[in-house]
């Protein structure tokens, strides 16, 4: 397996690519030289083994990104177990088991900073994976990409397949989701503020005390990250990828209500779960692969902010 991996001239399917993820990767992988292939989930339902072993069989790419996924934030996961469950171990045993089928030369799997324990020591490493019980709220998801870590791990093992996996810290950026049952906090408390703005409301309403630490790596960060891995990685480690800087969710939401020019104050709701106090990545393996993030959180929300203004807001 020689380094770095060339993309150029390849054949290389994003799956997942009309996800925040999955576009963001469209979108890096458009100046690598590579062929692009992607398929939309009406064509094929990637829960299927047989429909998705006979796409791969037919489009035969040589290189797989696997940003498909069943994904949410805290209440969507805590109520939504067996689709979070079920879903992602059906899509990743599907694309991975079949990807070695016909003879994929490299395959990224993109796990979850949630894989970690509850507990883990902060920032946490790669060796923190299984050496302690789970955050419950989101455990359903959590285990099914440790499956897939393994899975990658297990191909490698046994078959010597060169499949990698990355997991990313908490997400966010153009084409997030926006809903506000089934969004992560970024992009929620950023619909919150812009509709207390236009209403002039007194007040934003947060869940939880606020105190949580969550970490947010802007998705183009993520997207060049996942290409640097596949160009200068191929190791068992599932490599975390963040910016290793933290904050609490009330001062997140102290930043959202600046960036959107909302000035009421804050509310907080304790009816609402606060999941795990701290999640943040140690990403010294990364870096010591040469890779370092370039979107400050200011400038990425600022971002994020216009593309909702444009595509939900102004859609109504
Ligand atoms: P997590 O990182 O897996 O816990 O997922 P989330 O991004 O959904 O939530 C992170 C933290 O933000 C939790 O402590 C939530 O309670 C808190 N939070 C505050 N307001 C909101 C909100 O409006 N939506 C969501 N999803 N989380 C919120």
């Amino acid at each position: 397996m020689s380094l770095p991996f060339d993309l150029r001239g390849k054949r290389v399917w994003v799956a997942g690519h009309r996800g925040m993820v999955g576009q963001a990767l469209v979108r890096r992988l458009a100046t690598e030289g590579c062929e692009l292939v992607t398929v939309g989930h009406h064509a094929l339902d990637l829960r299927r083994q047989a429909e998705t072993e006979g796409w791969l069989a037919q489009a035969r790419p040589q290189v797989v990104f696997v940003a498909a996924a069943r994904v949410g934030g805290i209440l969507a996961n805590d109520s939504r177990p067996a689709e979070f469950l079920y879903d992602n171990l059906a899509i990743e045993a599907n694309v991975i088991h079949g990807a070695w089928t016909v003879g994929v030369e490299k395959l990224l799997f993109l796990g979850s900073s949630c894989i970690y324990p509850k507990l883990a020591p902060q920032p946490m490493p790669e060796a923190a994976l299984l050496t302690g019980p789970l955050e419950p709220t989101n455990e359903w998801y959590a285990i099914a990409k440790i499956a897939g870590i393994k899975l990658c791990q297990a191909y490698r093992k046994q078959y010597g397949a060169d499949f990698i996996s990355a997991q990313p810290t908490n997400l966010y950026g153009p084409g997030d989701n926006f809903d506000l049952q089934s969004s992560h906090v970024l992009p929620a408390l950023v619909a919150k503020a812009h509709r207390a703005k236009v209403e002039g409301a007194a007040s934003l309403p947060v869940w939880g005390s606020g105190r949580p630490l969550r970490e947010f790596l802007h998705v183009d960060d993520l997207a060049d990250a996942c290409v640097h891995l596949m160009t200068h990685d191929s190791s068992p480690v599932p490599t975390n990828v963040g910016t290793g800087d933290e904050l609490s969710i009330r001062a997140l939401a102290e930043l959202v209500c600046e960036v959107v020019g909302f000035r009421g104050d804050l509310v907080f709701d304790a009816s609402k779960p606060d999941g795990t106090p701290r999640k943040l990545v140690d990403t010294t393996r990364l870096r010591g692969l040469g890779w370092a993030p370039r979107v400050g959180l200011r400038e990425g929300l600022a971002g994020a902010y216009a593309w909702y203004r444009e595509h939900v807001a102004a859609a109504g």
